[in-house]
């Protein structure tokens, strides 16, 4: 794949294949006088109107420049984007990949995979930003200058930036939210540790809090559990992956609190007290057992408290309450998930105009581009009170969908690379939401201090070009074993402790210890120590 890659971008570097970029109309652009830098009005970025075609696919919504929000930021700006991914096509990696092989490149990429960027990057599919950056977007540079984390998240090891950012900034994801209304109803308070969790689950299985007399109680569920395995491991502080420990990278299945992990989960899931169907039942899975009445606790987003709202009719009395984090088997209280930068866009070798590309980037973290991208339109989707704050009106709030789900049909909150609005988390909660996020947000030390981003239950670092093969070579053949393994022992379909010495024969024999060394350098990189 990659050899083939790197084959179709020589190719194309010298037989122009490539789509070409910005249908200009500005017939400037092919005299030789060097271009005097016009000021045009307002937030215009190009005098005639001009359109890129771009690459992205964001939740199985390709770009569409139908939608309102972009046919306004063409108004404003005077650029105009073209999807080129068709919106059948919901496989965004597939679709990825026809384009590499294509050689048909759009001006600008975006793709869910920073990895992935970056090396179609080092192999000339993406132009270096680091100088057009300087020369033409100061919003970008000041965001990445005052925000390391999202500098680091930016820029390849190579040192060249491939791929502008969503910069994130707050900390709060995930929190834990139970049925206060079955805690309430079983006499019980809210779990505070490991112990405590397991006694509230057992009597959520066994006293019938949802009061159909039928043991039909899922105690604890999980919508990420498909691509998750392990999502409650860190009950027990472990993972089946890798992790920080002091200034050194684990790799947690060879750890003392696997083995606690690992049991304890085995024993809750035959007891009944984790679903079932955990492993496949899917994104689907809040809906079907909140809906259902069923789901009695779970790890998940604020929005898991918009229940509260959509099933009060049907489930009186029905309250999703967000707690603090449980305490682990040694006391510990700590939050793995934690909001980190996203993903953005590049500009591609084929783009023909870079430089208006940039500058149109650069508007994505400007006030009234982040505004645009965050809330929508003023007066339409959000107004600003006489406190100065902004609030969703009417037509978003009561849209029948929830607050990011509506904006998201407009063409707001894509996954591009802009300043994010950390008051938009807050202003599209709850009441209920907002003051659980506050008081994670509050609580600091719930989360670990320099960690690399952890994503759906790993850490990502970013590794040496000279290391990313070997490394994706080895844990290609780690990371299916340890995911398979850990399912037949809490399935119960094999043994654990009579497995566990093999297992880690096996891993040995993988290379897990060369996997280990590269994370280790990789960290080292992370924390600037190299
Ligand atoms: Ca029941």
């Amino acid at each position: 794949m990659k050899k083939l890659l790197a084959t179709l971008l020589a190719i194309a570097l010298i037989s122009t294949t490539f789509t070409a970029c910005g249908n200009t109309n500005n017939a400037t652009d092919n005299t030789d006088t060097p271009v005097v830098e016009e000021k045009l009005e307002g937030s215009l970025i190009s005098k005639d109107k001009k359109t890129f075609s771009i690459f992205l696919n964001f939740n199985n919504m390709p770009f569409d420049s139908n939608w309102p929000i972009w046919q306004e930021v063409g108004k404003r700006t005077n650029i105009y984007l073209e999807g080129i991914i068709p919106k059948s096509s919901s496989d965004e990696k597939q679709a990825f990949t026809n384009m590499l092989n294509s050689g048909d490149l759009a001006d600008i990429i975006g793709f869910v995979d920073p990895a992935a960027l970056e090396e179609l990057g080092r192999d000339g599919g993406l132009i270096p930003l680091n100088d057009l950056i300087d020369k033409y977007a100061p919003n970008i540079k000041r965001v990445l200058d005052e925000n390391p984390k999202v500098k680091r998240y930016a820029t390849s090891l190579d040192g060249n930036i491939y791929q502008i950012p969503k910069a994130i900034k707050t900390k709060v994801t995930e929190m834990w939210w139970i049925r206060q209304d079955w805690l309430d109803k079983l006499n019980l308070k809210a779990p505070t540790n490991v112990d405590e969790l397991y006694n509230v689950l057992t009597a959520f299985k066994n006293d019938d809090p949802n009061g159909n007399g039928k043991k039909d109680e899922i105690p604890l569920f999980d919508r990420a559990g498909h691509k998750m395995l392990d999502e409650y491991l860190c009950l027990w502080d472990t993972s089946t992956n890798f992790y920080v420990r002091d200034g050194k990278v684990i790799f947690e299945p060879l750890e003392k609190n696997f083995k606690i992990g690992v049991t304890n989960m085995a024993k809750w899931y035959k007891e009944g007290l984790i679903d079932p169907e955990i492993f496949t039942r899917g994104p689907k899975s809040r809906d079907v057992l909140l809906g259902g009445n069923l789901g009695g606790m779970t790890h998940d987003w604020q929005s898991a408290s918009s229940y509260n709202v959509t099933l009060a009719k049907d489930i009186p009395g029905f309250k999703m309450q967000g707690i603090a984090p449980i305490a682990d088997q040694n006391g510990v209280v700590k939050e793995r998930t934690e909001s980190s930068p996203v993903v953005g866009w590049g500009i591609s070798s084929s783009c023909k105009d870079p430089v208006t590309v940039i500058k149109f980037m650069d508007y994505f973290f400007t006030e009234e581009g982040a505004n645009l991208m965050n809330w929508g339109i003023e007066g339409d989707t959000y107004t600003v009170n006489e406190k100065g704050e902004k609030v969703f009106t009417d037509k978003v709030l009561n849209s029948g969908k929830s607050v990011i789900s509506y904006l998201r049909s407009i063409g707001c909150q894509y996954r591009i690379g802009m300043d994010h609005d950390p008051l938009f988390e807050t202003a599209s909660a709850t009441d209920s939401a907002r003051e659980v996020m506050q008081m994670y947000t509050d609580h600091s030390e719930w989360y670990l201090e320099n960690m690399p981003p952890y994503v759906d239950g790993k850490l990502t670092l970013k590794y040496l070009p000279e290391n990313e093969k070997e490394y994706n070579k080895l844990m290609s053949n780690i990371e299916p074993y340890v995911d398979e393994c850990f399912q037949k022992w809490i399935l119960g379909i094999s043994d654990f402790e009579k497995d566990y010495p093999s297992f880690i024969q096996n891993l040995k024999d993988r290379g897990i210890d060369r996997a280990i060394e590269i994370n280790q350098e990789a960290y080292d990189i992370y924390l600037g120590n190299k």
